[in-house]
């Protein structure tokens, strides 16, 4: 029996952080034996957004560190296909024919679009054609290797009920060319930034990058946000809502630890300098292993070009069969079949 299929990816807009770790990078590690992987780094997606040359030129640079992200989590090129969406020619074709799926109304719906529309300063006047599409391409990407399971974070969910949507639609419309692909959502559907007001996200100065040194992990988490009224250590504090508390709970492996610093927290015994300190430790012990492991791979020159080529073929591959799959379904193979043939017999009726 064949394996069921995974894809998910990024978009390299810059380094991953730890609320790429809990919301989906972990999952992707663990399921590696279990799932056929297609690891996406979505370089058409950041177009979205920023479609001047100066981000293009960016990618070069960004594509390559998400890549080495991937390598220091242990995503395993040898298991697992690591692609760049724009060389893998079959997710165009594929999302004109999404377009035709899908209604614009069901598109301006998508909570997401609208967040990243405001991210991005721009308005109902200025909002690109393509950004309003992001989850047709999105579906394009999910269904192009026909994957089973999308491991992402809470704020791509709605996506991945939109590339269910299409999928059922063109079953329906064409036959079956697609299975229907599940949501799976991280341990943390949604980790906080450090500065407690919105996710960790790559673009908003909030992120603690898997790529940190030991020094900028203690800075930042020295300056996190934690509970505003608590002004002195032997004052109540709120744990619930606390980045402070929420990084402990996705990262310190001592519960015990953790829950002694909640109780004296919420009693006013404890100090922000020790529960902060503790996370440090936390924090520099789990990113240690990523850190060897980078340092390893970051060693090898032309080791992230390489897996990055050799995934890309693959991917074409499976989306060429994709795309076969999908004329067919849809009677274009056919129709050109019959030009070609008559077109042939006339020009040998003329010979
Ligand atoms: P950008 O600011 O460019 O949008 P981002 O940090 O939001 O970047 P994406 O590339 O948009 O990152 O997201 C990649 C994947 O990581 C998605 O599956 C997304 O749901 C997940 N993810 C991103 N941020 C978080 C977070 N703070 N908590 C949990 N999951 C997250
Ligand atoms: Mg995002």
């Amino acid at each position: 029996m064949e394996r069921k299929r995974i894809l998910t990816g990024d978009r390299p807009t810059g380094k991953l952080h730890l609320g790429h770790y809990v919301g989906s990078l972990a999952n992707r590690v663990r399921l590696q034996d279990e799932y056929d992987c297609f690891f996406i780094v979505a370089d058409l997606h950041t177009l979205t957004t920023r479609p001047e040359k100066e981000h293009i030129e960016a990618l070069r640079q960004n594509v390559h560190d998400v890549v080495l992200d991937y390598l220091s989590v242990g995503i395993d090129p040898a298991r697992s296909v690591i692609y760049l969406q724009s060389a893998a020619p079959a997710v165009y074709e594929m999302n004109l024919f999404f377009e035709m799926l899908v209604t614009l109304p069901r598109l301006q719906r998508v909570p997401s679009i609208k967040d990243m529309a405001r991210a991005a300063n721009l308005n109902d006047e200025t909002l690109p054609f393509g950004l309003v599409g992001y989850p047709v391409l999105q579906a394009a990407d999910i269904l192009m290797p026909r994957a089973n399971l999308v491991p992402v974070g809470r704020d791509n969910e709605a996506h991945v009920e939109v590339a269910r949507e299409i999928a059922r639609r063109f079953n329906y419309l064409y036959g079956e060319v697609f299975p229907l692909p599940e949501v799976m959502v991280g341990e943390v559907p949604s980790l906080i930034g450090t500065d407690g007001q919105a996710k960790m996200s790559k673009s908003l100065g909030n992120a603690i990058f898997l790529s940190d040194d030991a020094k900028t992990v203690t800075r930042k988490v020295t300056g996190m946000y934690t509970d505003p009224n608590r002004i002195s250590a032997d004052i109540p504090g709120q744990v619930e809502g606390n980045p402070v508390f929420a990084y402990h709970d996705a990262f310190n492996p001592n519960l015990a630890e953790v829950e002694d610093l909640k109780a004296r927290y919420r009693q006013g015994k404890v100090g922000d300098v020790e529960v902060k300190d503790k996370l440090t430790r936390a924090l520099n012990t789990f990113m240690d292993p990523i850190r060897e492991r980078r340092a390893t791979f970051e060693a090898q020159k032309g080791l992230v070009e390489q897996v990055i080529y050799e995934g890309t073929q693959r991917a074409s591959h499976e989306g060429e069969e994709t795309v076969l799959l999908m004329r067919k379904a849809m009677g274009l193979s056919g129709l050109w079949n019959r030009i070609s043939r008559k077109a042939r017999e006339a020009q040998e009726a003329k010979a």
